[in-house]
């Protein structure tokens, strides 16, 4: 069977259409239509029957995928089969022969009948030089069947850039968005937050927008009495708190230092205000033990219903005001 140039070519170019369509339209995090457009793209350059993108987690030691059975993830130990082996020895892995390679792992086929005859594992790396997955692509469509490893490596390498880079931009964003210490996301993810899934409920007149800002009285005690670690467990154990009690559709965020920003959709000042009230009083009851020590705790409250003639800025300014009046009149309240 043969896979003239400019059928080839046309099918690159619906996957890229497709890519460049997914890509601009945000899914709120969900990926998997972007890993299956990679995914084909590295079947299709290939020319092969089957093709998957194994993501390697080295912080877990696992080796995991989505293209396979469509969003599900497949996950599997980083020592595990071929792709394992490639990425272990980081370099191209292939076999014309899988049934007589040690690496290979069978059980697949004798679940589904599905027999495998040729093999390419080609690892990716990030512009770094690390290896951050590998491509597998299973059973040549042309030819005489078999993989050519400097044919079909030059050919997946379109595939291997394109994925680094989506992969790897997808990695870091993340990380800029979200806070270390307490998990939560920082003011980077609220403006990002901000910009795709707020900024729709302002500029809808039928919907209204709630915030506070919070602020823990007297953090610089705590530190000075206790120490910079018990410090930070304190931070952890008042964002522990604010997502608990945080719904699926509000955003909760680390504002900065000793501060946090909760944001509620279609949710009016009052109730807004009484979301407060409730994590005001939980955080008052509750105790944090860190370094021996049982260490109790405050927070004042400032809280605003966003107006959409102001900026983001102006309506996060009028909350902080109230913040401050809660500081000024003897902290541990909600101002509204
Ligand atoms: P107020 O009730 O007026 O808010 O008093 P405060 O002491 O909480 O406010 P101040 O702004 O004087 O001090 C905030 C302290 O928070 C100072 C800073 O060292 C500490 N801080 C900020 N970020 C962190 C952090 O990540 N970890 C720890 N341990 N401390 C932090
Ligand atoms: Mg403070
Ligand atoms: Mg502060």
């Amino acid at each position: 069977m043969s896979y003239d140039n400019n059928t080839m070519l046309e099918d690159i170019f619906d996957i890229s259409e497709q890519l460049y369509k997914e890509m601009s339209d945000d899914k709120g995090g969900d990926h998997s239509k972007i890993f299956e457009h990679l995914t084909n793209l590295g079947k299709t350059l290939a020319e092969s029957d089957r093709a998957s993108f194994w993501k390697w987690d080295k912080h877990n030691h696992t080796l995991w995928t989505t293209a396979a059975t469509g969003s599900d993830r497949i996950t599997i130990p980083d020592t595990t089969g071929l792709v394992g082996k490639a990425l272990a020895d980081g370099k191209v892995l292939v076999t014309n022969d899988p049934y007589n390679n040690p690496y290979f792992n069978s059980e697949v086929d004798k679940k589904t009948g599905y027999v495998t005859k040729s093999i390419l594992v080609m690892p990716v790396s990030n512009i770094k030089g690390e290896f951050i997955g590998a491509y597998q692509v299973i059973n040549k469509l042309t030819g005489d069947g078999k993989f050519d490893e400097a044919r079909d490596c030059k050919k997946l390498s379109l595939a291997a850039v394109i994925c680094c880079l989506a992969l790897e931009s997808d990695v870091f964003l993340e990380e800029s968005y979200t806070d270390k210490l307490t998990k939560l996301k920082n003011r980077m993810g609220f403006f990002a937050d901000f910009n795709r899934s707020y900024n729709a409920i302002i500029n809808d007149p039928d919907r209204n927008l709630s915030l506070f800002i919070c602020d823990i009285d007297k953090f610089k005690r705590v530190n000075d009495t206790y120490g910079h670690n018990a410090g930070d467990e304190v931070l952890k154990h008042v964002a522990d708190i604010m997502v608990q009690n945080t719904r699926d559709c509000d955003g909760m965020y680390r504002w900065g230092g000793e501060e946090f920003i909760m944001i509620m959709t279609d949710t009016d000042m009052k109730t807004c205000a009484e979301k407060a009230e409730t994590l005001r009083k939980v955080i008052e009851a509750s105790e944090c033990v860190a370094e021996g020590n049982v260490i109790k705790h405050t927070m004042s409250f400032g809280v605003t219903q966003f107006d959409p003639a102001k900026s983001i800025e102006e309506n996060i300014s009028d909350a902080d005001q109230k913040l401050y009046t809660a500081k000024e009149s003897g902290r541990n309240r909600v101002i509204v």
